[in-house]
């Protein structure tokens, strides 16, 4: 079972905390996002852009060099050799990293063994009318918590947070979402900030800056997570 790529970083010192990585952006979402910087990865039939075995004769020459491998998308839970080529990358002596919405609650908990961290997405408060507008689908809500509720027992290192669209998202659903992450026992949450992408002709700067302005909100999510910050 092989993973389709549909490109790579190779040196990453931002997308695992404290580590220099090498990540794969894998080809396919199931999701729609509105506010999506990589358009061209959600269709899972694009051309592969880079083949898999060239990339891991790339991870066996950066050995020693590189220390982790963080497997990015797309959505990489879409990827039916996901679990495999974590463990090729594992054999290597890379540290595992991934970037999820935790779409797939089953085939999370296959690969959760072989991560070391997760940078989890979460899209907006844990309603299913919210999440089906922020994700531009219909994926059940139970199954992304259920992933997350994963993740939480896993004990492996991870981060939540949340891309502030304000086309989606207001700040009393930031309060939301932060108690609702609070009440699973998260501890580590970053708001991100949204650049308005070129067909976003309604969101100004100063609408995608509101989130960070508020200093009640910044205050209370400094006081409510053990590690808070904000992504510019
Ligand atoms: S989950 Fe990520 S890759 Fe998929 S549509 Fe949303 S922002 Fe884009």
């Amino acid at each position: 079972m092989s993973i389709k790529i549909g490109g790579a970083e190779r040196f990453s010192l931002v997308d695992f905390p404290n580590h220099v990585a090498a990540v794969l952006f894998l080809q396919g979402c199931p999701w729609r996002c509105p506010f999506c910087y990589n358009t061209h990865l959600q269709s899972a039939d694009s051309q592969q852009l880079l083949d898999e075995e060239a990339f891991f004769e790339f991870l066996e020459k950066r050995k020693g060099k590189l220390d982790a491998v963080v497997f990015s998308g797309g959505e990489p839970l879409l990827q039916s050799g996901l679990e495999n080529a974590m463990q090729k990358a594992k054999d290597l002596g890379y540290t595992i990293g991934m970037h999820t919405g935790g779409f797939d609650a089953e085939r999370f908990a296959k690969v959760l063994p072989l991560v070391d961290w997760v940078g989890f997405d979460v899209k907006a408060p844990f309603d299913e009318k919210h999440y089906q507008k922020a994700t531009g689908s219909q994926t059940p809500l139970n199954n992304i918590l259920d992933s997350l509720d994963l993740l939480i027992k896993s004990g492996k290192g991870f981060e939540t947070r949340t891309t502030c669209d304000p086309r989606l998202l207001s700040i009393k659903d930031i309060y939301t979402i932060a108690e609702q992450l609070k009440a699973r026992g998260v501890e580590n949450y970053h708001l991100q900030k949204y650049r308005p992408i070129p067909s976003d002709k309604v969101s100004t700067e100063t609408m995608c800056d509101n989130f960070f302005q508020d200093k009640n909100l910044i205050e209370y999510l400094k006081n409510t997570f053990k590690i808070f910050d904000i992504r510019n």
